[in-house]
């Protein structure tokens, strides 16, 4: 029950992370600053030393190295994102999600400070 447990946990730790980084990619923008692809590229770099199931972080780390993220803009960060994701995927014998479908799967949360002025805040008055 113990390793059910913890299994369950890390794949919820999982999910979360993914859901995270894939949403962040979805709002990082078309063409980042230079301190907006420094965060990205930290992001990252630090997961591959903190993340919760050192395993899983190892094994990130080597991943990380083969293919550094590329955070030159918006779609080639979630490009990037999706081909490591699936690399992850292939490991632990998961099936390959197609990446022309990465925009569909996950959308930005719209709450940026742009977006609120155009949209839920106008959209409430
Ligand atoms: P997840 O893989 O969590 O994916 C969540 C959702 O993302 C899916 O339902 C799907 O809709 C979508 N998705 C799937 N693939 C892609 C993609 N390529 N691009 C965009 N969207 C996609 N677990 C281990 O047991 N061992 C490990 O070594 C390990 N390493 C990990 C390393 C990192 C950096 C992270 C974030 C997680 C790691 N995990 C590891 C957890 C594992 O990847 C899964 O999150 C967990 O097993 C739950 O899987 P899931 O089937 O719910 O879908």
């Amino acid at each position: 029950a113990k390793a059910t447990a913890a299994a369950t946990a890390k794949a919820e730790v999982g999910r979360a992370t993914w859901t995270l980084l894939h949403t962040l990619a979805a709002q990082f923008p078309q063409k980042p600053s230079r301190q907006q692809q420094k965060d990205a590229r930290t992001l990252v770099d630090v997961l591959t030393r903190i993340y919760p199931c050192g395993d899983c972080a190892r094994h990130f780390a080597e991943l990380v190295k083969r293919e550094p993220p590329v955070v030159t803009s918006g779609p080639e960060f979630r490009r990037w994102l999706c081909s490591v994701h699936n690399r992850v995927n292939s490991r632990l014998g998961k099936p390959t999600f197609n990446c022309d479908l990465v925009e569909s799967r996950w959308s930005p949360l719209g709450c940026s400070p742009e977006e609120d002025d155009a949209g839920e805040l106008g959209a409430a008055a």
